[in-house]
């Protein structure tokens, strides 16, 4: 366990020098104060969790002060907004403090967001307010709970410091962890300011410090290329299977890493619809639930463009090629498993779309749903589940089919299906309206909300006691909460 003063820095983007970031220093918030913190992430960097509670942790990750081996930068990338090139984006509001390696010898970028204007700013303020902030810290913490790959967030940092949105509100830091803040964009920036010998430094870089395997390939960058492909698969996959919806892909929100990154106007499905738009700045959909697959492609389509100095036009349509088969096995794969099979038939792909079929067209609570299939027997859980949906002949069809396949699937207990089948679908997930009421409680300054809720998400799997009204359909004001852009 570390005292807040013993981490150990090596800022290795730092010493890629100007081209890539600018030295900014944190612009502090007034009054920080602790709003919540992950022991989780602590435990990440070997930080003694008590450490969180002291007044140095805040005036740290509120901006006040700083390590003497961190150097905060702004890092400079660009993007696809929209489907639309931005030449220039950047880090506007947040910094990369430093990185920092635990004793495993893992490396994490601190990255502090929200810490006031840098170069990158263009017409923003450089803060984050405590609603998204919040948003950010809980979504991180509940996806990786979930097992699905993302940047992980330390702390929230409250203030008194006035900031403009829609209304006043209060500005706040989230400090967030990953092993790179390495995006989509900043390939994008250096093909597409012709720098190809800084886009060669940024591609050894990230060869080195994260695909060193890589190496050993006769093409290392086109292994690394592979690695992206594969890895954006297996998260969005995980992201359909567990009804995430991102809501700004966009190719700056896009880690190198394929970790679920850059937190906005993000939702988990209440209800299954796989229309769903959670960003009501989407007018066309773009960003909708079921287009975040041909959108992971498109995304991945755009850093092979800024591949080609180093990589053959064949080469990256081929590694392109491994998204969409790899996509689907790792999809069907998960919902297998919370559909409660242990073995896989040709037709189980149809097994699921009827299912989302039929919720789609009933208003089925995705979550829920699956997570009562396991309860009980199979035919004694649909029989209970059936009352859910409109169309009752086209349940009881879907019923029979799913029946005969748990019948053929194996010979096992109830209870080994339901530990199996509960160990895969959570019975608590980051709902809006959720994490609404956490944020209306914080603003008026009582955290206590936040931390129960982020307590819960931890441990999504697994009933706790007195935690029923989490375990709920929303009530009618929380089903179509429109959540902000402006974050
Ligand atoms: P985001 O939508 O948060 O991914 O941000 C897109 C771009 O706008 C990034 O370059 C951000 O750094 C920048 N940005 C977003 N909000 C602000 C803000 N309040 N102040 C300065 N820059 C911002
Ligand atoms: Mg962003």
């Amino acid at each position: 366990m570390k005292a807040l003063d013993e981490l150990t820095f090596d800022n290795r983007f730092a010493r890629l020098g100007d081209a890539f970031s600018t030295h900014v220093l944190p612009e502090p918030l007034d009054e920080p104060r602790l709003v919540v913190a992950s022991k989780a992430a602590m435990a990440l960097l070997d930080l003694d969790p008590a450490v969180a509670e002291t007044p140095v942790f805040a005036e740290l990750f509120g901006g006040h002060k700083l390590w003497a081996e961190a150097e905060p930068r702004a890092m400079v990338y660009s993007g696809h907004q929209f489907g639309g090139y931005t030449p220039q984006l950047g880090d506007g509001r947040g910094l990369l403090l430093g990185e920092v390696y635990n004793e495993a010898g893992e490396h994490w970028d601190l990255h502090l967001k929200g810490a006031g204007m840098t170069p990158y700013s263009r017409m923003g303020d450089g803060r984050a307010v405590l609603r998204s902030s919040i948003r950010e810290f809980l979504a991180s913490e509940a996806l990786h709970a979930l097992g699905i790959p993302t940047s992980r967030a330390l702390c929230v940092i409250g203030s008194s410091t006035p900031v403009w949105r829609e209304k006043q509100e209060r500005g706040a830091m989230v400090l967030r962890l990953a092993h790179s803040h390495i995006r989509f964009g900043h390939f994008e920036y250096f093909y597409y300011t012709k720098k190809p010998e800084q886009q060669a430094e940024l591609a050894e870089h990230v060869l080195n410090l994260h695909y060193p395997e890589c190496r050993e390939q006769p093409e290392p960058y086109l292994a690394m290329f592979r690695e992206i492909v594969e890895r954006n698969a297996e998260m969005i996959a995980k992201w359909q299977a567990y009804g995430f919806c991102h809501g700004v892909m966009n190719t700056d929100n896009m880690s190198i890493l394929g970790i679920t990154f850059d937190f906005g106007p993000f939702a988990f499905l209440d209800d299954f619809d796989a229309h769903f738009i959670c960003n009501h700045s989407d007018h066309e959909g773009r960003y909708s639930f079921s287009n975040q697959v041909p959108i992971g492609q498109w995304n991945l389509s755009a850093l092979a463009q800024a591949l080609t100095p180093f990589i053959s036009v064949d080469a990256l349509k081929e590694a392109l090629g491994l998204y969409l088969p790899l996509y689907q096995a790792h999809y069907l794969d998960l919902m297998r498993r919370r559909l409660g099979l242990t073995t896989a038939e040709d037709a189980d792909q149809q097994l699921v779309e009827r299912l989302l079929k039929l919720m789609q067209n009933s208003g089925v609570d995705y979550t829920l749903f699956l997570r009562h299939l396991g309860d009980e027997p199979a035919a004694l859980a649909v029989a209970r589940l059936r009352d859910d949906f409109v169309d009752l002949a086209g349940f009881d069809a879907w019923a029979e089919q799913y029946k005969a396949r748990v019948a053929r699937d194996g010979d096992y207990t109830q209870e080994q299906r339901r530990e199996r089948m509960h160990a895969v679908n959570p019975l608590y997930i980051l709902r809006n309206y959720l994490a609404q009421n956490a944020i209306a409680a914080a603003e008026s300054g009582d955290y206590s909300e936040v931390r129960r809720l982020h307590d819960l998400l931890t441990r999504p799997f697994e009933e706790q006691a007195g935690m029923e009204q989490y375990a709920q359909r929303p009530p009618d004001w929380g089903k179509h909460l429109e959540i902000s852009c402006s974050s």
